[in-house]
């Protein structure tokens, strides 16, 4: 993984050292440079595929894409990130191929292609400056900065306004799941294409309906401070497939399409019929946590930013406690956090690793970066990397 900058602002002009680095591999300057955010989940974990609510920010941080198309069919794709060039033609994607990140820039043609639009190969350089890897959702960013540029250039006005955007976010979840083989619902896609500067994206799941929430940070004093574990714990024993699983056979038992269908004010009721207790403790975390989404959405619209910071702290023990997706990274953060005084913290993202976020005191910020960097090495764990983020804009032309 590449080692990055605390700061976007601390990284020069971004459009043009990725339009440089196009000059120079290609032999010609792009036709533009488009950039897509990362992203990071406010609230309203593992309520995705139970039909749920999440509530993700974009990130000022964000992946450059320089960009010319070809008049042939040839996708000739770098990365500044990686040394793995490809070149191959636009007939040749499919599923697994290419390997590795191609797949994510050239499956958003392809999955273009699918949905009837005519394409073209192109001329591509990179410039992810989204941490690679860390569960703040860098692959979004990368296929959304790629599909942002062929929808300008190839003028099929898939950026014009936020119906055509949830349409260019499918493509893009379309190419990551057919083409780079990654098993991921639609939040990441939506937020680099649909959030709004300064709001979070309220993300239905039911029906893929969205709303814009007021996240105004900086007129509360506040960051949000994401607290990198750089840890990932191997999920390949099958414990997302588990969760899952809980959640659907929750549901099944009680004779529901999804466990969003429980009331929340019914929700004792519904636990207790459930067969054990593991079982029950799953179902009540996607149960109090799209309660959670919306009890953090009334806050955020009433201005009270400040009192979402419990909401988080439940959010977390009841990912610890009943989901038992924590890891000891992940607590020691949190833990840390909030004795220096955050307001409220939680791990984001789908759990054993990745990274957590705190709700601030500007002022504060540098204090619990620092306490929190101490804890993990007193604990023995490699160093964190934190950074304090506001809500950025979407997808968009850079130049
Ligand atoms: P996340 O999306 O949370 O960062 P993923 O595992 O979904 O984590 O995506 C990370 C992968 O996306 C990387 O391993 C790499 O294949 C690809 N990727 C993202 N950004 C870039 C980039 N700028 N250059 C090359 N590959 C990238
Ligand atoms: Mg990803």
């Amino acid at each position: 993984m590449t080692t990055l900058p605390t700061s976007p602002a601390a990284q020069g002009s971004p459009g043009s050292a990725v339009a440089r680095s196009f000059l120079e591999a290609f032999g010609s300057e792009p036709s533009g440079v488009w950039s897509a955010p990362g992203r990071v989940n406010l609230i309203g974990e593992h309520t995705d595929y139970n039909a749920g609510l999440c509530l993700p920010i974009a990130l000022p941080h964000r992946t450059y894409a320089a960009v010319r198309l070809r008049a042939d069919r040839l996708l000739r794709l770098r990365s500044m990130q990686s040394s793995q060039k490809y070149e191959l033609e636009l007939d040749d994607v499919r599923a697994g191929n290419p390997p590795g990140w191609g797949g994510y820039a050239a499956g958003v043609l392809w999955a273009l292609q699918g949905s009837g639009h005519q394409v073209s190969g192109l001329d591509l350089m990179l410039d992810g400056r989204v941490p690679l890897g860390a569960g703040l959702s860098s692959s979004a960013a990368l296929e959304c900065s790629v599909a942002a540029a062929v929808s300008d250039l190839l003028d099929l006005g898939l950026l014009r306004d936020d119906h055509a955007r949830a349409k260019l976010a499918a493509i893009c979840v379309n190419a990551e799941n057919t083409i780079a083989g990654a098993p991921t619902g639609g939040m990441d896609q939506s937020a680099a294409l649909r959030c709004q500067i300064g709001h979070a994206l309220l993300l239905d799941c039911r029906d893929d309906s969205t709303a814009q929430v007021p996240f105004d940070l900086s007129a509360h004093g506040l960051s949000l401070l994401i607290m990198d574990t750089r840890v990932e714990h191997a999920l390949d024993d099958g414990q997302y497939a588990q969760r899952r699983a809980s959640c659907e056979e929750a549901a099944r038992q009680l004779g529901l399409r999804s466990l969003r269908e429980v009331a929340f004010s019914d929700q004792d009721a519904a636990l207790d019929r459930l067969s054990d207790h593991r079982i029950r403790a799953r179902a009540r975390h996607v149960v109090t946590e799209i309660e959670r989404v919306r009890q953090t959405v009334a806050l955020l619209r009433e201005g009270h930013l400040p009192e979402v910071g419990s909401l988080f702290n439940a959010s977390h023990a009841s990912m610890r406690d009943d989901f038992e997706i924590s890891c000891a990274e992940l607590d020691v953060a949190v833990e840390t956090a909030t004795t220096h005084g955050a307001l409220g913290a939680r791990m984001t993202g789908g759990g054993f690793g990745g990274s957590a976020i705190a709700l601030v005191s500007t002022e504060d910020t540098q204090e619990v970066t620092s306490a929190v960097t101490h804890a993990f090495a007193d604990n023995g764990f490699g160093a964190p990397h934190c950074i304090a983020v506001t809500a950025g804009g979407p997808a968009r032309r850079e130049s």
